[in-house]
């Protein structure tokens, strides 16, 4: 018994059934699952240490070199949300006083700086306003100017709805002394993308966008060169939970035997493993081709309604979210709210300096339908006809 000879009551709301209603989520992401990866959660459990599941880790691992068309030993899951591989690559990447160029153009750059600086290195910002990218000439300025040790940059920013070109960018970092770090969570799969083709050295995604796979667990790879920077560190990874080393030994990605880190997410492993596989049945080109169709749709659609976006330029837009302006004098939150609360339809606010101003739309992975589109158009549309007074 405790001290004084009683226990707390049980919390009355866990004798209730758990309750989650059915969202159609057209945001940023999560967007949903695919069934049969919310399927694949519900298989038993196997030990982390146990030759099944080390073949349902080798199965990942190739699933993650074909999304990120790469042939590089150190490609792996991370035990984290999308953030959390941010983390892992900055800080492997990264050592005291270490210099990182860092490309903010929205939230991801903004807190990438602040994951290296909390890391004791330094980020030198390279600042545009969202919405719009960096070019070849901005990334060399400064690299002469900085001399980083890592380039940083988010090909498919969430907040500002941009896709920034990456073709040539690797090779000029190289041409510096400097590594390409690169941020796809909310683009891969939905976007050319060529990791050993354009010369990216560390490269991570989430699950939970065109994976379509909860949120959980993050695909992550480093190039040789980034791979020989982190064994060459001067001091230890300062975390130990995304020591790289550390997480490519159990994932079989060096000659040694697979090591205990920590307990691997065995049931988001599986998930993964079918959310890849259902990328991999389609076929990337096709999966892109699919993304592309749908954003088209979704401008079209805005266009006709007399909206708005934030990224003129077609060509730099991020196809899976969509950054839309909100018009003069429409409330945004109660369109928004307007589309949750009559029809389950998630549509996003923005964030950040755009907070107030934009709706963001996501059309990825299992969402990404014409049905979906329009369905998303048509309550956006009606949620407009009632809050928006033209006069
Ligand atoms: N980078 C980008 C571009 C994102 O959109 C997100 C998630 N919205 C993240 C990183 C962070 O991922 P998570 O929320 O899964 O940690």
């Amino acid at each position: 018994a405790s001290r004084n000879g009683s226990v707390a009551d049980p919390p009355a709301c866990l004798f209730k059934p758990l309750n989650v209603p059915h969202k159609l989520l057209m945001g940023p992401g999560p967007s949903n699952a695919y069934p049969r990866v919310l399927a694949a959660q519900s298989l038993p459990l196997l030990g982390h240490l146990q030759k099944e599941f080390h073949e349902v880790l080798d199965e990942v691992k190739a699933g993650i070199q074909y999304i990120f068309q790469t042939q590089n030993a150190w490609t792996f899951a991370v035990s984290a949300t999308g953030m959390g591989a941010m983390e892992t690559a900055a800080v492997n990447l990264l050592e005291i006083g270490d210099v990182a160029l860092v490309g903010v153009n929205g939230f991801w750059g903004a807190r990438l700086a602040e994951i290296a600086e909390r890391n004791g290195s330094v980020a030198k910002r390279m600042v545009k306003p969202m919405g719009q990218v960096f070019t070849l000439e901005d990334i060399e300025q400064g690299l002469k100017e900085h001399k980083p040790k890592v380039v940083f940059l988010t090909y498919g920013e969430s907040s500002g709805g941009t896709a920034q070109p990456l073709a040539g960018v690797g090779e000029l970092c190289h041409k510096y002394g400097a590594l390409l770090m690169v941020d796809s969570v909310a683009i891969l799969g939905g976007a050319p993308l060529f990791m050993d083709e354009w010369n990216i050295d560390a490269l991570y995604t989430g699950a939970q966008k065109v994976l379509s796979t909860p949120p959980s667990i993050s695909p992550i790879s480093f190039s040789q060169k980034a791979r020989d920077v982190i064994l060459g560190r001067k001091t230890k990874v300062r975390s130990f939970y995304l020591d790289a080393p550390e997480l490519a030994n159990y994932w079989g990605c060096d000659e040694n035997p697979r090591r205990y880190h920590h307990t691997a997410m065995i049931s988001s492993v599986y998930a993964l493993r079918e959310g890849l596989a259902e990328v991999a049945e389609k076929g990337l080109e096709k999966s892109w081709a699919q993304h592309a169709a749908c954003a088209e749709l979704l401008y079209e659609g805005l266009d006709k309604m007399g909206l708005e976006l934030l990224v003129q330029d077609k060509s730099v837009r991020n196809p899976c979210v969509t950054v839309i302006k909100v018009p003069e004098g429409v409330d945004w939150k109660k369109v928004s709210d307007h589309a949750m609360d009559n029809h389950q339809v998630e549509i996003a606010g923005g964030f950040g300096e755009l907070a107030g101003k934009v709706w963001r739309v996501g059309v990825m992975g299992y969402n990404c339908t014409p049905e979906n589109v329009y369905k998303t158009l048509a309550v956006l549309k009606e949620g407009l006809d009632v809050h928006w007074k033209k006069n």
